[in-house]
């Protein structure tokens, strides 16, 4: 009964790799297309729904976690790493770059730093890192670095965004793997959250 539990997860994580990897084609597929109609236009496709109803819920994690940041004055940005044969979230953090006055406290690292902490080693295959924000160069590395099968992120970042918009680090063929991606999920409540907190530091 557990291994036959077991086998039905593995099957529901590959399942999953798969439909992620099919969206993340079709994104791809979609910004090849925009940067022809629109060369200096460089933005991942416009937000739409996943169609996938566990990534939306983890994407209300991170949402959740998000907004708890600007309690201490940081920009709204949360992230969560989640198992995704079970879906059972591992680790949940904001961003705490002024909080911690640390260059590198992005909602990613910290999320990804407590997984393998949790979990008790730095491979984290299996697992897929949900964040609000398209992740910068850094988080995109440590996506990388830390082997997610899956990125699955909110709002495009034309400014610094490293998994579509201004570089793709997971789909660089120098590098010998790259997760799948899934872009726009939930990104109309977190570009909100964004452009509110910079409205309100404004006034
Ligand atoms: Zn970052």
């Amino acid at each position: 009964m557990r291994r036959h539990a077991r086998d039905a997860a593995a099957a529901s994580a590959t399942d999953l790799t798969a439909r992620i990897a099919g969206t993340m084609h079709a994104v791809t597929a979609r910004i090849a297309r925009g940067r022809g109609d629109e060369p200096r236009r460089r933005g991942v496709a416009p937000s739409e729904p996943s169609g996938d109803v566990r990534l939306d819920e983890w994407m209300g994690v991170a949402l959740d976690e998000a907004r708890a940041a600007p309690a201490h004055g940081d920009v709204p940005v949360g992230a969560v790493v989640v198992e995704i044969g079970t879906g059972k979230v591992v680790a949940a953090r904001h961003n705490e770059r002024e909080r911690a006055g640390d260059p590198t406290a992005h909602a990613e690292i910290l999320a990804v730093r407590d997984a393998a902490l949790a979990l008790g080693r730095w491979r984290l295959d299996g697992y897929a890192l949900v964040v609000t924000l398209e992740p910068c160069p850094m988080c995109a590395g440590a996506a990388w670095a830390s082997r997610v099968d899956a990125v699955v992120f909110g709002a495009a970042d034309p400014k610094a965004g490293a998994v579509g918009s201004l570089y793709n680090l997971a789909a660089d063929p120098r590098l010998n793997h790259g997760p799948a991606v899934t872009a726009g999920v939930r990104a109309a409540e977190a570009a909100a959250m964004l452009r509110e907190f910079f409205a309100e530091r404004r006034t």
